[in-house]
Parts: structure tokens; C-alpha cells; sequence
């Protein structure tokens, strides 16, 4: 490989890449252990050959880590990465297109409108003129759909902030909706108290009369920023009711926001996109490309159908950017951030390496997985709890309801055989459960049932 440190580092990612069933999915150092070694490794005294330096970053990631891209990580939704999406993450790094602005920009925010009006028609926008871009994640696109949605509910929002609200802003979410939505609504200076967590079904889904109900003692005291209906929650894959939510929606005029940042891959695939009727009637929606689509870290998207509102929000002026141009927007001018990664390029190479029927094809075979997975967990003895259509089990067991172990100790125990990772979450419910999420294309049944097997032994 030579001395070249980018030579050295893409042959690295592919070693890394291809040999990823020799590690654990945890990886074993102690934080502790970590900060000596840069303490004693590291005084910055001296430069360092580059080629030992990165040696060492890679041995250090590869034993500090908790390897999501490991076929047996089931743990919350963070995806494999597609080896094609590994390398053009490489080649973004080496042109760094600055996509702030088209005409600094213009190859790369091509490349990913052209892929993102793709998504957009398979999430059910047929027209053209949606307003999307990537963005850091979920969370910064859930950030990005509570400025747009309080500038349409008061539209002095955008010079005076929260004071311009005539009444208490208000967001309604379902109690198992993301918790960032809180730190959102902060961030946006809404306060987390405008969150308003509505009580779920047995599903686990919103219950749209107590969304009704809500919403009709709150009308008053109130205005409505936004509804935000959750297609595929964060601990249990639970999808609310889109459409009743929607006809609501429409009654009050309210902004429907949808946070599909994992289950809204289901929407790609002709097989599922059933479970996610009515997620084209949101106004805007989250998606991860992190997640489920098997993109790296930092491919959040942000999808809206109304251009204006987001222009509304988002438009800006400075003496030191050019003027407008005609026939092009400016991300910056349509969007939070200003300076810009080019995180469409990866999905637009495994977008086209796939095409969109191999897109779907990699999305079922993940569900089906999921599918075999309950059934699995069930022949084992454990009780899936709120079973969802997409690859995410909830699950008990009788000795874990009685308190003789602990959700946690069976998680550690089952990662503590170096084949499998999963976590424990909480319902809304309270009931503490473990949870296992089908996040990589890469996982094959051999991978479930060794998670199966060190389940089994960790219960015994
Ligand atoms: C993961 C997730 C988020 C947060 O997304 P990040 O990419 O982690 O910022 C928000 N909402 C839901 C439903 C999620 O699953």
C-alpha cells in the first residue's frame, strides 16, 4: 500500500469491511482504557508518521467501538453500511464539494436532488416541486420540520421567536415518539412543556381520539404547530395511524409532520408500503438513510411539499454569498445549515448500484428477517410484545416478568459471546423489555440464530 495515507486508509476500510465477522460486535475497551492509551501515545510533542497514526485510529475504532456494521448488531437502528456507499463516502471526502451553495456545489447537490426526487416519488409526492436535502439526521430534520411548521402557524415567528405566538404553542406526538422531539422543540425555542405526548393504543400507535380530544380542549388556549405522527417508533417499530391522523390534520389546518427516520424505508418497497398508507399526506417527513438503507452516519433527509413554507423559514441574505440565481436554489437558502457535506452522494451511488427494484428487494429481505426473527424468539420461549410489520421485536419472558433476571443482565450476557449485540428499552407502558432490530443487509439466518442461541443461554 505504500506510504499513501488515503491508500492506506481506503485499504484499511475495505479489510475492515470484509473481515467484519472476525470481531465482536461490542467492542471490549473501557473508555478508561482508551483515554490512558492517548495519554501516554499522544503528547503532541513531535509530529508522527501518518501510517502508524492511522494504524493505530484503526485498532483503537476497532476495540472501542460497538460495531453496528457487524451482520450480528441488532441493536437500535443504525444500519450496515453498503461497501458502495464506503466508497463513495471516500470520494466526498477527497473533492469536498461545498453544497451550500449551487455554484460551488453544483455536481454533488445535483447528484442528490436527483436521487432524494426518487425517495420522494416512492414515499408518494408524484409532483416534482417538493423541497428536500440531506441533513445530519433524524433529529436535525425534526428540528428543521418544527421551524417550518411554527413560521406557517405564525409566520412572526421568524423575526420574534415564541413571543410572536398569539397562544401557547403546541406539538402533539405519541407518547412513544422519539424524545428528541423535546429537545427540538427546545432548540427551536418552542420549550419542551409544547410538547404535548398523547397516549397510544395496544399497538403502541397514537389513539387518535385522545389526539382529538386534545387538540379540541387545547383549541382555546393553543395554537397548533404541528401533529407529529411517528411511522415506526424508536423502541417498537410502532406506525400511528396516518391516515385518521392526516383527516385530522386537514380539519384543523394543522401542519402534519411525519418522523419516519427508520420506518419510512418501507415506504421504498411495493411489499410494505401498505403499513405506511398515508405517509404521502404529510406536508413533511424525516428519513434516515442511516438507518434502514444501509447509508453512513450523517444521511439524515428532510422532505417537504410545501417549497414556500420552507423558503418562508429558511431564506437569508448576506453581502458575502452570491446573488440568487434564476434557474437553481441554494441549499443554505432552503435549509438549516449553511456549509454542507455532500451526504447525497453515497445514497446516490447505492441508489444506483441497486436501482430501485434492488432497493426494495434489500428492504424485504430485512422485513422477512424480522418476520423469522418473532417467530424465532417465540419458538424460544419469549413472548414478543406489540408485534410490529417491520423488522423490530419488543420481547419478554416469563422470567424476566417474575424479576428473576433482569433485562440488562440478559443483554450483557448475550453480547458477552461475542456474536450477537442487542439492548433493552422501555415502554411506554413501563414494561422494561429487550429489543432486536434487523439493521443490516448484510445479516443472514446464520446471525439469528446465534442471537437466538446466546438469548437462550443467557435466560438459562
Ligand atoms: C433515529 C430516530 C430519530 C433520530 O434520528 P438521528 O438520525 O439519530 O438524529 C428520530 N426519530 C425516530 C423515529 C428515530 O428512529
Amino acid at each position: 500500500m505504500g506510504d499513501d495515507p488515503i491508500k492506506r486508509a481506503a485499504g484499511e476500510a475495505a479489510r475492515h469491511f470484509d473481515a467484519i465477522r472476525s470481531v465482536a460486535p461490542a467492542g471490549a475497551a473501557r473508555p478508561i482504557d482508551l483515554r490512558r492509551h492517548l495519554e501516554r501515545a499522544y503528547r503532541f510533542e513531535a509530529p508522527c508518521s501518518v501510517s502508524v497514526v492511522l494504524d493505530d485510529v484503526a485498532r483503537m475504532l476497532g476495540r472501542g467501538t460497538v460495531h453496528a456494521t457487524h451482520p450480528g448488531y441488532f441493536g437500535p437502528y443504525q444500519g450496515g453500511v453498503m461497501r458502495s456507499a464506503i466508497a463513495a463516502s471516500t470520494l466526498v471526502a477527497a473533492y469536498d464539494p461545498q453544497c451550500a451553495l449551487h455554484a460551488t456545489g453544483a455536481a454533488a447537490i445535483e447528484l442528490e436532488q436527483h436521487a432524494l426526487r426518487v425517495l420522494a416519488r416512492s414515499l408518494g409526492w408524484r409532483d416534482d416541486d417538493a423541497s428536500m436535502h440531506t441533513c445530519g439526521g433524524g433529529q436535525e430534520a425534526n428540528v428543521e420540520a418544527l421551524v417550518v411548521a411554527a413560521t406557517r402557524a405564525c409566520p412572526a415567528f421568524r423575526e420574534h421567536g415564541a413571543r410572536a405566538f398569539p397562544r401557547e404553542p403546541a406539538i402533539y406526538v405519541s407518547a412513544e415518539a422519539h424524545h428528541g422531539i423535546e429537545k427540538a422543540a427546545h432548540a427551536v425555542g418552542l420549550g419542551r412543556a409544547s410538547v404535548r405526548r398523547i397516549a397510544v393504543d395496544d399497538a403502541l400507535r397514537m389513539d387518535v381520539r385522545a389526539l382529538e380530544d386534545t387538540v379540541a380542549r387545547d383549541r382555546a388556549t393553543c395554537t397548533t404547530v404541528a401533529i407529529v405522527a411517528t411511522a415506526g417508533t424508536t423502541s417498537s417499530g410502532a406506525i400511528d395511524p396516518l391516515e385518521p391522523i392526516a383527516d385530522l390534520c386537514d380539519r384543523e389546518g394543522a401542519w402534519l409532520h411525519c418522523d419516519a427516520a427508520w420506518g419510512g424505508a418501507a415506504a421504498l418497497s411495493p411489499r410494505l408500503r401498505d403499513h405506511v398508507a398515508g405517509i404521502e399526506r404529510a406536508r413533511s417527513i424525516t428519513l434516515d438513510g442511516h438507518k434502514w438503507l444501509q447509508l453512513p452516519l450523517g444521511s439524515g433527509m428532510f422532505f417537504c411539499r410545501e417549497p414556500a413554507a420552507v423558503r418562508a423559514a429558511f431564506e437569508t441574505d448576506a453581502p458575502y454569498m452570491p446573488r440568487p440565481r434564476e434557474d437553481a436554489l441554494d441549499p443554505y437558502r432552503a435549509s438549516l445549515a449553511w456549509s454542507r457535506r455532500a451526504a447525497g452522494i453515497p445514497l446516490f451511488v447505492a441508489l444506483a448500484e441497486l436501482g430501485e427494484d434492488g432497493l426494495a428487494a434489500m428492504i424485504d429481505r430485512m422485513a422477512e428477517l424480522g418476520e423469522r426473527l418473532r417467530v424465532g424468539l417465540a419458538a424460544a420461549g419469549f413472548e414478543v410484545v406489540h408485534p410490529s410489520p417491520l423488522p423490530v421485536a419488543c420481547f419478554t419472558h416469563p422470567r424476566l416478568r417474575t424479576g428473576e433476571r433482569s433485562v440488562g443482565e440478559v443483554a450483557r450476557a448475550a453480547q458477552a459471546r461475542g456474536r450477537a449485540w442487542i439492548s433493552p428499552t422501555r415502554l411506554s407502558t413501563g414494561a422494561p423489555v429487550l429489543r432486536a432490530c434487523i439493521d443490516n443487509a448484510r445479516t443472514e439466518p446464520c446471525d439469528l440464530d446465534a442471537l437466538l442461541e446466546d438469548l437462550a443461554l443467557a435466560m438459562a
